[in-house]
């Protein structure tokens, strides 16, 4: 026998007994995002890697090690998409969908990273992710995070999440920030590993959420963000905090969150959970108002965030939040006997146009009432619907209940319809 091919490590298949688990998260986010009035978009898998290269930045951790990048066979260099906000930018533009106007979007799919696969964090991963485009005000920020709460509540996890908030102010109060803490850090360099001394001359902001105790340490008496805000930045960040106040949605100030991404400005966000281990990074997103300019369109503010789906579907299952999920199959249809086998499946199709919503399986491959029970166990319906020649004669089906303490029952054809309907 040949030896079988394995798929690419990092890259998961998503089983049927996960599918419906993904489906109802999914369900949920297209929901929610409709109902704040936003608008699917869907973008390319494979884009230009200048793309990435401008807009996220040289020196992340993203375009320095962790991109899928190869030459086209005509030489063009592409890159399968490591995130979602440039791509959407990039298409927003291209379309002219930002011309002077506001825009409301999201997407969700497939992203590529080249990094160590554990729990949480994989090298093809999904993301939901959502942008709204023209809009400078702090009124979007916090109605964008007051989405992002309703989505926990909506999916029941609300109480194991929490909201971490900073704001970056403005470009020009970053870089006079930045020339200060490079000063402080300098001053320190010995205590600082290798990862912090490289950060310290490429992103120094990135310094500040090291996760070594010893960096942290060092930082302690460093300047503050903060202090380098005009009036302007003051002003918004405290409007957002005001709103989601007003909200009743509670966050932590953390002066440490920077984000791994350059493009962003103002507020900044992430929604953390202690339910997953180390990747406890579920939500993060933020303000990137020179975002749409920087990569060629019209100087556009814009406020969006990702969230990864594995880690959702991974909280929810360890959580034991996947109870809701409906089954695959509602009804199991057992037909006994090759005399009743046509009926059957004219039956069926009548009842699959009475009750379009209604999972409805046949039975397929024939064999016994022990057989066909059993399939119907497994499948996971709440009721088998039972033809035999007796049963065809009558005109009528016996149900079984297969969940629960209901007695079996006989039922004339057209109130089946009736019973699938209840199954929903
Ligand atoms: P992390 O700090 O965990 O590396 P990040 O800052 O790189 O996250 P973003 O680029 O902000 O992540 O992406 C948004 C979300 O996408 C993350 O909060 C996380 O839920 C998810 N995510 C990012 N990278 C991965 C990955 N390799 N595998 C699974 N999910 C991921
Ligand atoms: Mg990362």
């Amino acid at each position: 026998m040949s030896k079988t091919i394995q798929a690419v490590r990092g890259m998961n298949d998503c089983l049927p007994s996960e599918t419906n688990i993904w489906q109802m998260v999914e369900s949920v986010l297209r929901r929610v995002a409709s109902n704040y009035g936003f608008a699917e978009i869907r973008m390319p898998i494979v884009e230009s890697t200048a793309l990435f290269k401008r807009s996220i930045g040289e020196v992340t951790d993203i375009v320095e090690k962790e991109m899928y990048t190869f030459d086209d066979r005509n030489g063009d260099s592409l890159t399968l998409r490591p995130e979602g906000t440039a791509p959407c930018v990039r298409a927003a533009n291209q379309n002219g969908l930002l011309y002077n106007q506001e825009q409301r979007l999201w997407y969700m799919g497939p992203m590529f990273r080249h990094e160590r696969p554990q729990k949480g964090r994989y090298r093809q991963f999904h993301q939901f992710g959502l942008e709204a485009f023209g809009i400078a005000t702090p009124d979007i920020d916090a109605e964008v995070i007051s989405l992002t709460a309703r989505l926990w509540k909506e999916l029941g996890i609300n109480e194991h999440v929490t909201l971490e908030l900073n704001s970056l102010g403005s470009n020009e109060e970053r870089a006079e920030y930045r020339d200060a803490l490079v000063a402080f850090l300098t001053e320190r360099e010995e205590q600082l590993d290798e990862d912090s001394k490289r950060r310290m001359l490429t992103n120094p902001l990135r310094v500040l959420d090291s996760k070594n105790p010893a960096v942290q340490e060092a930082l302690v008496g460093a300047p503050r963000l903060s202090d380098y805000f005009g009036e302007e930045s003051k002003e918004h960040f405290a409007q957002v905090c005001r709103r989601l106040d007003s909200l009743g949605i509670e966050y932590e100030l953390n002066d440490k969150l920077v984000r791994g991404l350059d493009y962003y400005n103002r507020t900044v966000f992430e929604w953390v959970t202690s339910s997953l281990g180390a990747q406890g990074t579920i939500c993060a997103g933020g303000r990137y108002d020179g975002l749409v300019e920087q990569l060629g369109g019209k100087s556009t503010p814009g406020f969006g965030f990702a969230l990864g789906i594995e880690r959702l579907v991974l909280m929810l299952t360890s959580l034991e939040k996947v109870n809701n999920v409906r089954p695959q199959v509602d009804a199991y249809f057992i037909m006994l006997g090759d005399s009743v086998e046509l009926s059957a499946y004219q039956l069926a199709e009548q009842w699959r146009d009475a009750v379009p919503d209604c999972r409805l399986q046949n039975h397929c491959g024939g064999g016994n009432m022990k057989k066909q029970m059993k399939r119907a166990d497994k499948s996971g319906a709440q009721v088998a619907i039972i033809l035999g020649e007796n049963e065809l004669q009558e005109q009528k089906v016996t149900i079984k209940y297969l969940r629960g303490q209901n007695e079996q029952e006989s039922l004339a054809f057209d109130q089946v319809p009736n019973l699938l309907e209840k199954l929903i």
